[in-house]
C-alpha cells in the first residue's frame, strides 16, 4: 500500500510541476526553441524517479537520525532560546543561517576536488529546464540538504513549523533551473532568478552565483554575475557517463578506472 501511495505521489508531483513549469518555459523561454524532450531528457527523468521513489526518503531518514543525534549534544538553554522566539523571527534566522551555509558550502563544492566529484553530476547537464534540476548525485543531496537543515534543527529552530518555507525553497530550487527568463529587472537582486543560476551552470566552473534564493551572499562576497544574455553553453569540460547508473557510480570509482571507461 505504501509503495502504491509513493508511486501516486511521484506521478502527481511530476504532473504538478509539468503543469506549472512547461507553460512558463513556452511563454517566457530563456533559450527559445529548446525542445521539451531535449537530449538526455530520459536520464533526468530517471534522476527524478530515483529521487522521489528511493533516495529522497533515504536522505531524509539519514538526516533526521543525524540531526537528533547532534541535537542531543546541544545544551537545552540554547535550543529553548531559539525555539522560544516568535515564528517570524525564527524564519529570518533560518533564512540567514541557511543562506550563509549553503553559499559557502556550494562554493567549496566548486573548489574542493572531492566535493566536485559528486557535484559535477549536477553540472554535467547541457540543457537547463525544470527537470534538469533533479540531476543530482544522492551524496550531493545529503551534503546540500544537511547543510541547509541540520544546523538550524540542531540549534532548536522549529523546522516543522517552517515546513511551508522549506517546501517553497525546494520548488524555488527547481524554478531557477527552468528554461525561463522573466523581465523582473532589479528585483532579481533581492529574490534571485533563473538567469543567475543559469550563469552558475556556465562551462566556467568558477562562474559565480552560488546562492540558491536571494543572491545577497554573492553580492556580499563578490561572486554575483548577471550578463543580459544567456551563457553560450552549459555543462562541464569533462566526459561524463551517458546513463543514470553510470552517473551514480562514476564518482565512487578511482580516477584511473573511470578515465578508462568514460574518457
Ligand atoms: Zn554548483
Ligand atoms: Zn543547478
Amino acid at each position: 500500500m505504501a509503495a502504491l501511495k509513493l508511486l501516486q505521489d511521484t506521478a502527481l508531483s511530476f504532473l504538478f510541476m509539468s503543469l506549472v513549469f512547461l507553460p512558463m518555459e513556452k511563454v517566457f523561454p530563456a533559450k527559445p526553441g529548446q525542445k521539451i524532450f531535449r537530449p538526455r531528457w530520459f536520464m533526468d527523468f530517471c534522476f527524478f524517479l530515483g529521487q522521489y521513489l528511493f533516495w529522497g526518503g533515504l536522505v531524509l531518514w539519514l538526516l533526521s537520525d543525524f540531526g537528533h543525534w547532534f541535537r542531543d549534544l546541544v545544551p537545552g538553554e540554547i535550543t529553548s532560546f531559539f525555539s522560544g522566539m516568535p515564528l517570524w523571527l525564527q524564519m529570518i534566522w533560518v533564512v540567514a543561517l541557511s543562506d550563509f551555509l549553503i553559499y559557502w558550502g556550494h562554493r567549496l563544492q566548486h573548489s574542493v576536488g572531492f566535493l566536485w566529484r559528486f557535484h559535477k553530476v549536477h553540472h554535467s547537464t547541457e540543457h537547463l529546464d525544470w527537470l534538469a534540476a533533479h540531476r543530482e548525485h544522492p551524496l550531493d543531496s545529503i551534503y546540500t540538504i544537511g547543510l541547509i537543515n541540520i544546523p538550524a534543527f540542531v540549534l532548536g529552530f522549529q523546522l516543522e513549523a517552517l515546513a511551508g518555507f522549506v517546501a517553497f525553497r525546494g520548488i524555488w530550487a527547481i524554478y531557477i533551473h527552468s528554461n525561463v527568463r522573466l523581465p523582473i529587472g532589479a528585483v532579481r537582486k533581492l529574490i534571485g532568478a533563473p538567469e543567475l543560476h543559469h550563469w552558475h551552470h556556465d562551462k566556467d566552473r568558477k562562474a559565480g552565483n552560488y546562492a540558491n534564493i536571494s543572491p545577497l551572499m554573492d553580492i556580499l562576497f563578490g561572486t554575483y554575475t548577471c550578463p543580459d544574455h544567456e551563457p553560450e553553453s552549459f555543462g562541464i569540460d569533462e566526459k561524463t557517463p551517458k546513463t543514470y547508473f553510470g552517473q551514480l557510480i562514476e564518482p565512487l570509482l578511482p580516477g584511473f578506472i573511470s578515465r578508462r571507461i568514460w574518457r
